[in-house]
C-alpha cells in the first residue's frame, strides 16, 4: 500500500507535487509519506485487535525523529538494537516500558543506559550476554527484564544477507539449548524472565517461514509460561513488501503489477498467525520494520548524464549506493519512474548507476525505462526502509534531506547535510 501516483502527468506523494518538491529541495531527497506509514501500522493493528499484543517498530529500518514521532503517538512501541537507537526514541518522546532491546553486542555501558531507562525487555542473543547483564544490574541494584532469542533453525527462503533464523547465524540460542539457558537465568538474582523472542529474517513474502518457526517454539514458549510465568512472545520482524510497483495513474495502467508477484498483506499473516498465537494467553510483540516504512519513502533524483558504451547504455543519476546501498550489499530491487509521466511506451534497457567510484554502485541493472536525458527527475520507489538509515558519507558526499509529505503539506525533518557538516568533528594534527 503506498501513496504515489500520477496526477495530470505529474507524480504525486499524498496531495504535494514531487517535481515542484524537487525544484524546492533539489535532489538527491528522501520523502516520506505519513498517510502510507499510518495506514500500514494502523491495518497491523487491526489485523490483530483480537489478541493482546503491541507492536514495537523496529527502528533501524529508518529512525528519522518524525517518523518514529508519528508511530509513537500512533501508540507504538520500538524495537531497538543500540543505545543510539535508545536515545532517538527518548527524543521522539517514545516511551522505554514499550521498547525493547535486540542485538548481539550489546557493550555494558548500553545495558546499563537501558536499564535506568527502563527498558521493558532486553531480548538475549547468548549466554555470556546473559552474564553481563546480571552483572550490570547488580551493580546497579535493578532487576533486569529478559527476553531469550531463540533461533528455530527455519529457512526464510530469503536474500542469504537478511536471513538470521538458520542455526548458523550468529542471532539468537539454539531451540536444543534454550531451556537450559532459560533455567540458567532464573537462578539469576537480578534477572527477570519477561518473555522469549524470534526473528527469522527480512522481506519475507509466504507465510509458511513464520507460522513453522512458530510451531517449533510453541512447546517451549508454553513451558516457559508456565514454569517462569513470562508475560509476552515476540514473534519479530519480517514481513517482506512489494518492491515492483503499480502506481495509479490518470493515463493507461503504465505500470501494471503481475497479478503473480507475491504480496504478504497484514491480514493474511495475522489469519495464519492467530490460530497459533491466541490459544497462549500471552501478550504478543511485533517487531515490523520494512513493511510500516518501505513502500512509505521515495527517493528524488536527478539524471546528470546519458552515457552510451559499446553494448550499453548508462543512466548516470545524482544519487548513488551511499545514499542507497540495497541495491549493491543484498541485490535490492527499486522500481524507477520518472516524475513526469512518459508520453510513450518506447523503453530502453539501461544500468542506472550513481557518481560514487566503485563497480558496486548501481541503482539498477538492465532496467527498461523511457529515453532519459540528463535534467529529468525520476523517483526510486519502496526506499522508506534501509534507505537514509543505511546512508553513508562515502566518496564525501553530504546526506540527503528527509521530507515528511501528510496530506497537501510537507516538512523537512532533517536538512541537508552541509559540506561544513561534513568536516566539523575533525581536526588536523597539532603541528
Ligand atoms: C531488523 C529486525 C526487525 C525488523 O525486520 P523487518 O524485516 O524490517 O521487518 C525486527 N526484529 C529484529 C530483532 C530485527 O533485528
Amino acid at each position: 500500500m503506498h501513496k504515489f501516483s500520477y496526477r495530470g502527468g505529474r507524480l504525486f506523494c499524498e496531495g504535494v507535487d514531487l517535481g515542484r518538491l524537487a525544484e524546492e529541495t533539489g535532489t538527491p531527497a528522501y520523502v516520506y509519506s505519513a498517510g502510507t506509514l499510518l495506514e500500514n501500522y494502523r491495518r497491523l493493528e487491526a489485523a490483530f485487535s483480537s489478541l493482546d499484543h503491541r507492536v514495537c517498530y523496529a527502528i533501524k529500518a529508518n529512525s528519522n525523529l518524525a517518523v518514529l514521532d508519528l508511530l509513537a503517538r500512533a501508540g507504538s512501541g520500538f524495537d531497538i538494537v543500540s543505545g543510539g537507537e535508545l536515545f532517538r526514541v527518548l527524543a521522539a518522546g517514545g516511551s522505554p516500558a514499550r521498547t525493547t532491546f535486540a542485538g548481539v553486542g550489546k557493550s555494558v555501558a548500553e545495558i546499563e543506559t537501558a536499564l535506568r531507562a527502563g527498558i521493558y525487555s532486553l531480548n538475549v542473543e547468548s549466554e555470556t550476554e546473559l552474564e553481563r547483564i546480571e552483572a550490570v544490574a547488580a551493580r546497579l541494584g535493578l532487576e533486569a527484564p529478559v527476553a531469550i532469542r531463540v533461533n528455530p533453525d527455519v529457512d526464510a527462503g530469503t536474500h542469504a544477507f537478511i536471513s538470521t533464523g538458520r542455526s548458523l547465524n550468529k542471532f539468537g540460542i539454539g531451540l536444543d539449548r534454550a531451556g537450559e539457558v532459560y533455567r540458567r537465568a532464573a537462578n539469576c538474582r537480578h534477572l527477570k524472565l519477561r518473555g522469549i523472542q524470534t526473528h527469522i529474517g527480512s522481506q519475507i513474502l509466504e507465510t509458511r517461514p513464520f507460522v513453522e518457526a512458530i510451531e517449533k517454539l510453541l512447546p517451549l514458549v508454553r513451558a516457559l509460561k508456565r514454569e517462569y510465568q513470562i508475560e509476552f512472545f515476540s514473534i519479530g520482524g519480517g514481513m517482506g513488501i512489494v518492491y515492483e510497483q503499480a502506481l495509479a495513474s490518470g493515463h493507461a495502467d503504465w505500470w501494471t503489477q503481475p497479478a503473480t508477484t507475491p504480496r504478504l498483506d497484514p491480514e493474511t499473516y495475522a489469519a495464519a498467525l492467530l490460530p497459533l498465537l491466541e490459544p497462549l494467553g500471552l501478550k504478543i510483540l511485533l517487531e515490523p520494520g520494512r513493511s510500516l516504512v518501505g513502500n512509505a519513502g521515495a527517493l528524488l533524483a536527478t539524471v546528470e548524464y546519458v552515457k552510451q558504451a559499446p553494448g550499453k547504455t548508462f543512466v548516470i543519476v545524482d544519487t548513488a549506493m551511499n545514499d542507497l546501498i540495497r541495491p549493491a550489499l543484498y541485490d535490492g530491487w527499486h522500481e524507477i519512474v520518472p516524475l513526469q509521466e512518459p508520453a510513450s511506451d518506447a523503453r530502453l534497457a539501461v544500468d542506472v548507476v550513481g557518481p560514487v567510484c566503485e563497480s558496486g554502485d548501481f541503482i539498477a541493472k538492465d532496467r527498461k525505462l523511457p529515453p532519459l536525458k540528463a535534467g529529468d527527475r525520476l523517483a526510486i520507489l519502496s526506499t522508506g526502509a534501509y534507505g537514509s538509515s543505511m546512508a553513508s558519507n562515502y566518496n564525501s558526499r553530504p546526506l540527503a534531506p528527509e521530507i515528511l509529505v501528510h496530506g497537501d503539506t510537507h516538512r523537512v525533518v532533517r536538512q541537508r547535510q552541509t559540506l561544513h557538516d561534513l568536516i566539523a568533528s575533525e581536526s588536523e594534527p597539532a603541528r
